[in-house]
């Protein structure tokens, strides 16, 4: 925790603290983010990507095999609009594949019904209960992570669980010998997503272990961690297509005239999200959207208002981050220990969610959820420390 950290220093564009995970904050006060001291390990992901991206456009069609790729269909705006797109302009066959994630909102149940009347996909939904919240519960009871970390750490929970179903989807690719798996992260989220399918299932069982592992997703993963590279699928990140141009309110106006689209301000909502805070404080204390948020304050100091950050999700330009995150930690641990009053925890985090730019009854909505952490986390198996 921060208490044991003599100072703790913000890096002077983006706001993200020095004991943020992978982050380092040079003797002029700028992070090593703002200064893209990544860049050369960036261009070499984006030349595999795009190169893997132009080989599954051209791909003819396999003669034996039912289906071209698979698609990870989440029902939100991006994976709706490349679904679109490969079987409507590309003539792609296309299994849809979607995993039901207990812990996420309904609202895109209704756009998934709007993409299986208009688009001819074929359409999989696969759920697993149990398993992913032992998978939950397993990242959320870790000991204390080793501070200050790696880059994406403080996100293990949000990783773990997509992580868990991509494998299930991959063992489906792998078993049905469908060749492409395409996920639709946006530009940003590219660069920290592995591209390798072994590697998936390797990262997996280096956090989880391999018996874990088995348990949960069957011996097949010892399959693919030993199979011939020329017999797993690859995964493709469509989004590399537009990374110079991608642009969240063109995408979903382009749905909206389809038909394709209905809006909802909690639309990617997940039920843990006050977890997800709880866990990004407690071990790396910072918020679990700061990566994001700092992401878009270095977009808008370097072109001024109206920027656009790389990540999906927009935050005001006028968002004094440094100060709401801390407001935010303040309220939420309290909460997680149960100290204090709860109406006005309530009315804290309303604030917060309303200077993170969520309208009024959204930011009731959610800091409601924060009021249930405790419940939420003893319904999960959780230990809150
Ligand atoms: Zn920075």
């Amino acid at each position: 925790m921060s208490t044991d950290v003599t100072e703790v220093r913000y890096c002077k564009i983006c706001s993200l603290k020095s004991t943020h995970p992978g982050v380092v904050i040079a003797g002029d006060g700028v992070c090593n983010l703002c200064k893209l001291d990544v860049a050369g390990e960036m261009l070499a992901a984006y030349r595999y990507t795009s190169a893997t991206y132009d080989e599954f456009l051209k791909a003819p069609p396999h003669p034996e095999a039912e289906f071209d790729c698979m698609l990870m269909y989440s029902g939100g705006k991006d994976s709706t609009f490349m679904l679109d797109k490969f079987v409507n302009t590309y003539r792609k066959r296309v299994l849809a594949y979607t995993f039901d994630v207990p812990f996420e909102s309904v609202h895109a149940a209704r756009n998934i019904d709007l993409a299986r009347e208009k688009i001819a996909a074929t359409f999989m939904l696969d759920r697993a209960d149990d398993d992913i919240r032992r998978v939950m519960r397993a990242v959320f009871n870790r000991p204390q992570p080793d501070a200050p970390g790696k880059y994406l750490d403080e996100k293990l929970p949000c990783v773990s669980c997509r992580t868990f179903f991509v494998i299930r989807a991959i063992i489906k690719a792998y078993q049905e010998k469908i060749p492409y798996i395409l996920i639709c992260a946006d530009p940003q989220q590219i660069l920290t997503m592995e591209s390798n399918v072994r590697q998936v299932v390797r990262s997996f069982c280096s956090v989880f272990g391999v018996s874990f592992a088995t348990d949960l997703l069957g011996e097949v993963v010892e399959e693919i961690l030993f199979a011939e590279q020329e017999r797993l699928p690859k995964i493709v990140f469509p989004f590399i297509d537009l990374r110079h141009s991608y642009d969240p309110d063109t995408i979903v106006a382009d749905l909206k005239a389809k038909g394709l689209y209905q809006s909802s301000p909690m639309e990617t909502h997940c039920t843990l999200f006050p977890l997800l805070n709880y866990y990004s404080f407690r071990h790396f204390d910072c918020m679990f959207y700061k990566l994001n948020a700092a992401s878009h304050q270095r977009a808008v100091r370097r072109n001024g208002a109206g920027a656009r950050a790389t990540f999906s999700i927009k935050f005001p330009d006028s968002l004094r981050l440094a100060e709401v995150e801390d407001r935010m930690k303040d309220a939420i641990l309290a909460l997680a220990a149960g100290e204090g009053d709860p109406a006005a925890h309530q009315k804290t985090l309303e604030g917060v969610f309303n200077d993170l730019g969520v309208d009024g009854e959204g930011a009731r909505f959610v800091a409601g959820n924060f009021l249930n952490m405790r419940s939420l986390a003893q319904d999960l198996g959780v230990v809150l420390e």
